[in-house]
């Protein structure tokens, strides 16, 4: 087995989970994990729907010309016994729940694809499972320690599960193996995630993984992790891409985004890798709109201004009044999103006294009338000064109808994220969001990571993603 790349960046990660899951040796392995319920709790299990089989094949080990899918396998071996037909419907509840964490993220409708065998009546939960899960014993296992994944990937190979990237491999171990992937986005069949700790944060983390995700390092701050988000805390977390713009955009499939825009440890070099998960041949074709967690009307170079050079002129941007702005220059690592020129732009704002100073994007969201919407960015300085964020709102005609604009926020040294939200007005059509900076300062101020939610997900108290802290 040869692995590219993504091994010593997988092998950290996977150190990292197993420090993190670390528990007193039990007398029978018990793989059951515990679900995450944030930013809200998943429904019970009676209530998550069942995904279902998006393709039927006779052999599971030869895929031919069915469509990509997932392939959940239950891995044992005689240290712990055969427990199929004790964990099927568990393991495939969690797959029903890997689907709805997916599908509940954002406003968008997108599955996932899972791949069943045939001789099953899957009208009933437990011939889905069975269809759904196949169980392979892993005969090398290491019966009194940890199995590697090493070890696992060279037993489904052999046994003629090597059909990638047809086939992503989900194992679920009934043994004291590891929460891995083999590579980050899998280029060399078989393409396996695996976990020994069954919860569909875990699982689905790892299949990401082999779908392409890196953890979720903030765009702003070289090599920081971010926690709001399945992919750095998937004990807490279910949710995909809190900001669009890390690994999983569904409204504009087309953006991609640097999957590490850093060199991490243990990594050989930064990845510079373009992804966006949403365009995964696993997925179904993301359909806009239905009630999801979170949701965004921006685009990806509104968000992060990642197609414009440093020192250039943003796209999509405008400026009225005082001050001038580009494209964040080449600088330190610290604070400006400058490090290594990957795309993870900002903006830098050079304000002047005489007047105040809005920097705008330029394009207008269309918007309902009564309801609401939140602005979300992030802004750092490296001296002091202060700025608010404006919703303005404009009919039909593109007449300004009126504004709302936020508190005033104190910058400072750290890439905070600021919001301002309000309730469209009667006759609203669009908005225009800005940040604005009152008059009588002197300073620069960096701003990236722009978010537009359409606030009507039904689950937080104001319909719009919990803000980060
Ligand atoms: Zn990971």
């Amino acid at each position: 087995m040869s692995w590219k790349r993504g091994l010593p960046l997988v092998a950290v990660a996977s150190a990292f989970l197993v420090a993190m899951t670390a528990t007193p040796a039990k007398a029978v392995f018990n793989p059951i994990g515990t679900e995450p319920t944030a930013p809200y709790a998943q429904p019970v299990d009676a209530a998550v729907p069942k995904r279902g089989c998006a393709t039927t094949i006779a052999d599971p080990k030869s895929p031919g010309s069915s469509i990509p899918a997932v392939q959940v396998i239950y891995a044992w071996h005689d240290g712990n016994g055969n427990n199929y037909a004790t964990y099927v419907e568990k393991i495939a509840k969690i797959m029903d729940r890997i689907d709805w964490l997916l599908d509940n993220s954002t406003n968008y409708d997108q599955h996932v694809n899972f791949s069943c065998r045939t001789g099953f009546d899957t009208s009933t939960y437990n011939g889905y499972a069975q269809a759904l899960v196949v169980p392979e014993k892993i005969e090398a296992g290491n019966l009194s320690g940890e199995t590697g994944l090493g070890t696992i990937v060279a037993d489904l190979a052999a046994a003629g599960y090597n059909d990638s990237p047809n086939r992503i491999y989900l194992v679920f171990e009934d043994f004291d193996g590891t929460a891995t992937a083999t590579e980050v986005g899998c280029t060399v069949s078989p393409c396996v995630a695996s976990t020994d700790d069954w919860d569909s944060g875990t699982a689905g983390h790892e299949l990401m993984h082999s779908m392409g995700a890196e953890h979720t390092y903030i765009t702003e701050v070289p090599n920081a992790t971010y926690g709001n988000d399945i992919m750095i805390s998937q004990y807490n977390d279910w949710q995909w891409d809190q900001d669009f713009n890390t690994y999983y955009d569904p409204s504009e499939l087309s953006a991609t985004f640097y999957i590490d825009q850093y060199q991490g440890i243990g990594e050989p070099s930064p990845d510079y890798r373009k992804d966006n998960l949403a365009d995964h041949p696993i997925l179904t074709a993301p359909v806009c709109c239905d009630t999801g967690y979170n949701s965004d009307l921006l685009t990806a170079q509104e968000r992060t201004i990642e197609a414009n050079a440093p020192w250039s002129s943003p796209t999509g941007f405008s400026l009225s009044g005082a001050g001038w702005f580009q494209v964040t220059a080449p600088g330190p690592e610290s604070g400006v999103s400058a490090r290594y020129y990957d795309g993870r732009r900002s903006l830098t704002v050079n304000v002047q006294s005489h007047a105040e100073g809005v920097v705008s994007v330029t394009r207008k969201p269309s918007v309902t009338p009564g309801t609401r919407y939140r602005f979300f960015s992030r802004l750092t300085t490296n001296t002091s000064g202060s700025v608010k964020l404006r919703l303005s709102w404009y009919n039909s005609s593109n007449t300004p109808l009126s504004t709302n604009d936020s508190s005033t926020f104190a910058l400072d040294s750290v890439w905070r994220e600021y919001s301002v939200s309000a309730v469209a007005p009667a006759g609203a059509a669009t908005v225009q969001i800005s940040v604005v900076s009152p008059s009588g300062q002197n300073f620069a101020y960096f701003l990236d990571s722009l978010q537009l939610n359409q606030c009507t997900n039904g689950v937080t108290s104001d319909g719009c993603r919990l803000p980060h802290p």
